[in-house]
């Protein structure tokens, strides 16, 4: 029995339980965001029924994020999107509890925020709305797919009211063609402002040390494999502000003694087995049984996908070609979300007849069943012949308007 029917059934409090699903995908909000590793469920349960002083808690994880990233202190956020509003609402407020509780009324304070052009990304929302939630304004400079350093610094030279930048690391971002992080945090720098760094799904942790970021936002439920919560590290001043802002719109974006402890408790324990390999030797297997299971298929090309930002991952690039194959990639990625067991896959490059396979969210023999899945409906299209019938921009409308008929 996987961990996941063990789970759904005995704790699922009444009612229907909610059908569990292979993820194929990675660590997603819309599909419970991470499998929570032991010390971490453990590390929330035992202070869930105890109080204690939040202040202290906070002041608590800031030495051991301290510890884990290089930094010089840290605290732990409901999710990284919020680490990123209450990083641009400290670079406006700093400490200045008047200014806190007035956000997002901005008026009279510094409150630009420049970005890449190409960093505008959506990960569930768009990343600019999480920096106009604290009064901001985002400014982009350059264009989707290029950008100069020349172009950020006459932006910064010839704007009034700048309190930071924005830097986003992540894969939804254009590969090449924007300016290195490296020379982004030096541009602000010069200019004494602060830069707020996305690292939400990475897992360099010591972007802050090595950079001189002054301020970095992690994922607790991603890599980490903590409970939901965003995981702050950088310089002192900047993150004391930020933490002040639970005072301000911070209310509104709380974190739990909970959330607070398993989060460290999922750090500390991913940084002590980080490098021991076992995460890397499975991920090998995983992709040599996938490539082997579906190499042979008509109409399915297979290779491996390293991840292009640095995180020692790699993924399965599974190209359908809808002629031989008989469907669409989309109506593939559709038809495993509905069968059972349910699939998720990576839809990233979907439109253009590609699905990713990520293998970081698997339990033994979960790989298995997922390429079983994928074999079952490629063969079923093939003898019924009802594949290709489902065009892309129908594929997306549906897909919108089930959004829409929820709780239906
Ligand atoms: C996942 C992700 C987010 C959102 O993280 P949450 O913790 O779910 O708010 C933000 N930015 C990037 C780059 C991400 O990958």
């Amino acid at each position: 029995m996987t961990a996941d029917k063990e789970a759904g059934s005995a704790a699922w409090p009444g009612g229907p339980v909610p059908a569990g699903v292979l993820n194929a995908a990675g660590t997603m909000t819309s599909l419970g965001a991470s499998r929570v590793r032991a010390e971490a469920a453990a590390a929330a349960d035992a202070i869930s029924r105890r109080f204690v002083d939040i202040g202290e808690l906070q002041a608590r994880a800031s030495e051991a994020i301290a510890e884990c990233t290089g930094a010089e202190a840290g605290f732990v956020t409901s999710c990284s999107a919020a680490g990123v509003a209450l990083g641009v609402a400290a670079s406006m407020t700093g400490d200045d509890l008047s200014l806190i509780e007035r956000l997002p009324d901005a008026a009279g304070m510094r409150s630009r925020v420049a970005m890449h052009a190409g960093h505008a990304v959506n990960y569930g929302a768009p990343i600019e709305q999480a920096v106009r939630l604290a009064g901001a304004e985002p400014v982009m400079f350059g264009s989707s797919t290029e950008a100069h350093l020349y172009q950020l610094e006459s932006l910064l030279d010839g704007t009034e009211g700048f309190a930071a930048g924005l830097y986003v690391v992540s894969h939804h971002c254009p590969r090449e063609g924007m300016v290195p992080l490296g020379d982004f945090v030096a541009a602000f720098a010069a200019r004494s402002l602060p830069v707020v760094v996305d690292l939400a799904s990475e897992q360099d942790l010591r972007v802050s040390e090595r950079l001189g970021a002054d301020y970095t936002v992690y994922s607790s439920h991603k890599f980490l494999s903590g409970p939901t919560a965003g995981i702050v590290a950088g310089k002192r001043d900047i993150v004391r502000a930020a933490h002040l802002q639970s005072r301000g719109i911070g209310r509104t974006m709380k974190v739990g003694k909970e959330g607070i402890a398993g989060a460290v408790a999922a750090l500390r324990a991913w940084v002590a087995s980080r490098g021991d390999g076992t995460g890397e030797a499975r991920q090998a297997e995983v992709l040599a049984l996938w490539q082997d299971a579906l190499g042979g298929s008509p109409g399915i090309g297979v290779r491996t996908l390293p991840d292009w930002t640095g995180n020692p991952v790699d993924r399965l690039e599974l190209t359908v070609r809808p002629e031989e194959a008989g469907l669409y990639a989309w109506e593939l990625a559709d038809r495993l979300r509905r069968g059972e067991p349910r699939v998720f896959v990576r839809e990233q490059f979907v439109e253009s007849g590609v699905l990713v396979l990520d293998p970081c969210c698997l339990e033994d023999g979960e790989e298995r069943q997922v390429s079983d899945r994928i074999l079952g409906v490629l063969e079923k299209a093939a003898a019924d012949g009802d594949g290709r019938a489902m065009p892309f921009g129908e594929y997306k409308r549906a897909e919108a308007e089930g959004a829409l008929r929820w709780p239906d």
